[in-house]
């Protein structure tokens, strides 16, 4: 068993003390350990914030052939990293493309950007406003590169995207990046770190690394830092009541639970192509990284009447998943990420229970291929039906994190099922599938003040539709509500967590001289 180290202060740096095991989910088997006891926190946050010297003086252009190393490195060790996500992260040889390659791509998304922004440091923000009488006194908005660090806290579910998704954005805008992955499934991430300062894709300090818990490092934060956090609900309240964050207003950015939604519009026939869409991708949310991904669909709203044609086929799909040990070829669905992972979603189908019966798959029966499974995380897929909804059910108040749906039928109305998947209280993403335009136009209008994005699936752009729980990097990904707030991604819309937007104001021709392209 390998001990992984931190890279902190441009040097890998071991935790001493009691460490955390970091274990193969299919069968239980350790594979490293982790700690972060007794390295010091505030050096190495001081040295991150120092290697933002060096960043701010390149211009966009030059961070985007930055990103664009990073990529190509993480691009040319795929293999060895998909292996890593399969053995730590419970993946299937699919989910960890999904997540390494999601990574690469990101990154490449964000190089491409920076060519666009081209040999500039500051972004001008809009055209400027005459604020006189006269021409002369004027005002215009810009953004500038912070000078503090940005830390990263990170869900267990994407450890290359996750990590990959987040620095793109802040490097770009010219802040260094402390990235902190989930313990329990870090070994993808520290491999990735590892192969980038091999292949001196960023300078020293731009990218640190944490192996393990924070310490005492969200306490030395300041208000020229950012914390942006993806995880649950409960740390993110945590992280975001810090005593820095607030004593220092730091900016925080939650990325959180989420019950998706998709709406299945009353014009979609049986046996239609838009019905096979909608079943796919609801079949696919379920099973792909186990029902692990913020963006899978929970809730499955179908127009009264269509519920058992909805749940037979959504059976029939879920009937040919192979659940086991994801090194095997046959396999198509992995285990969950930890023991505490699969206790937490067995308590959340009994609470779904409460208000809606399995109609597919069990809380506790699973037999999962391959050789020491008995000692892994699986779980089946589990799909309800919720024939009698309420607003304070558990289906639209609790995310259960795995392989599980609820079917929930609706009167047909776009108002209905509005009302429904706004009972959600904010998501990050949900998606609609019809040809009716003043049916998906109602439904669309009423639930987007409660989403980050939604998705519209219909007949003519089949063949050509991105699955709503991808997140790409062109539009943003986060939500209101119990979506935590947040909003990443976005092109350039990213950058703005990263920068400060100010607003310059006096002589037109002295800040078009401070403004000018170099
Ligand atoms: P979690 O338990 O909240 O952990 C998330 C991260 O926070 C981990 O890196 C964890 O580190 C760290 N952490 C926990 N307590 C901390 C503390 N007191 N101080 C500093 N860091 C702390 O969540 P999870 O179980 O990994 O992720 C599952 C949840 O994430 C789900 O609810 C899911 O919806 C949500 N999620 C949201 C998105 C999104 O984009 N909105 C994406 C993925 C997942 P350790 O591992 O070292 O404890």
């Amino acid at each position: 068993m390998t001990d992984i180290e931190s890279h902190l202060e441009g040097r890998w740096i071991l935790g001493k003390g009691k460490k955390a095991t970091l274990v193969n989910p299919s069968t239980g088997e350790p594979l490293a350990e982790a700690s972060t006891e007794g390295i010091d926190m505030k050096a190495a946050l001081e040295f991150a914030r120092a290697a933002g010297t060096d960043l701010r003086e390149k211009t966009f252009a030059q961070r985007g052939e930055m990103l664009r190393a990073m990529s190509r490195a993480i691009h040319a060790h795929r293999d060895e990293l998909i292996g890593l996500a399969i053995a730590n992260g419970g993946n299937t040889r699919s989910d960890a493309k999904f997540d390494i390659d999601g990574a690469s791509g990101t990154l490449a998304a964000y190089a491409d950007l920076a060519a666009e922004l081209g040999d500039v440091r500051v972004i001008t923000d809009g055209v400027g406003v005459q604020l006189g009488r006269g021409a002369r006194l004027f005002g215009q908005h810009a953004w500038v590169s912070r000078h503090g660090a940005a830390v990263h806290v990170n869900a267990f579910n994407f450890p290359a995207w996750g990590l990959a998704e987040k620095a793109a954005v802040a490097l770009l805008a010219g802040v260094p990046v402390v990235t902190k992955p989930a313990t329990s499934t870090a070994l993808v991430s520290h491999r990735i770190v590892r192969v980038l300062v091999d292949a001196e894709a960023c300078p020293p300090g731009v990218l640190s690394f944490i192996a393990g818990g924070t310490g005492d490092l969200l306490e030395h934060l300041r208000g020229q830092d950012v914390l942006a956090f993806t995880g649950s609900s409960d740390t993110g309240a945590l992280l975001r009541g810090g005593p820095s964050v607030i004593a220092h207003s730091v900016r925080v950015n939650v990325e959180a639970d989420s019950l998706n939604a998709a709406v299945l519009g009353p014009d979609v026939d049986d046996g239609s192509d838009l019905m096979n869409l909608f079943i796919g991708d609801v079949a696919r949310d379920m099973t792909q990284k186990a029902g692990q991904k913020c963006t899978a669909i929970r809730r499955v709203y179908v127009p009264r009447g269509k519920e058992d044609l909805v749940v037979q086929k959504l059976s029939e799909r879920l009937a040919a998943v192979k659940v086991g040990d994801p090194a095997r070829d046959e396999v198509t669905m992995g285990p969950l990420a930890t023991a505490k992972q699969l206790e937490d979603v067995r308590q959340g189908v009994s609470r779904l229970e409460k208000c809606a019966k399995i109609v597919f798959g069990s809380r506790t029966d699973v037999t999962p291929l391959g050789e020491g499974t008995d000692k892994g995380f699986f779980m089946s897929p589990v799909l309800l039906l919720s024939a009698t909804p309420d607003r304070t059910d558990a289906v639209h108040t609790h995310e259960v994190f795995g392989p599980v749906a609820t079917v929930i039928p609706y009167d047909g109305s776009a108002a209905r099922a509005a009302s429904w998947v706004c009972a959600g209280a904010g998501g990050l993403v949900s998606s609609v599938y019809s040809d009716d335009k003043a049916f998906v136009k109602s439904l669309v209008l009423a639930i987007a003040p409660f989403h980050g994005r939604v998705t519209i699936g219909s007949s003519k752009m089949i063949g050509q539709a991105i699955p709503p729980g991808t997140v790409l990097p062109q539009l943003v990904h986060g939500g209101p509500g119990r979506a935590g707030g947040g909003e990443e991604l976005g092109g350039r819309r990213g950058l703005a967590f990263y920068m400060q937007r100010v607003a310059l104001q006096g002589d037109r021709a002295v800040l078009e001289a401070v403004l000018k392209r170099e």
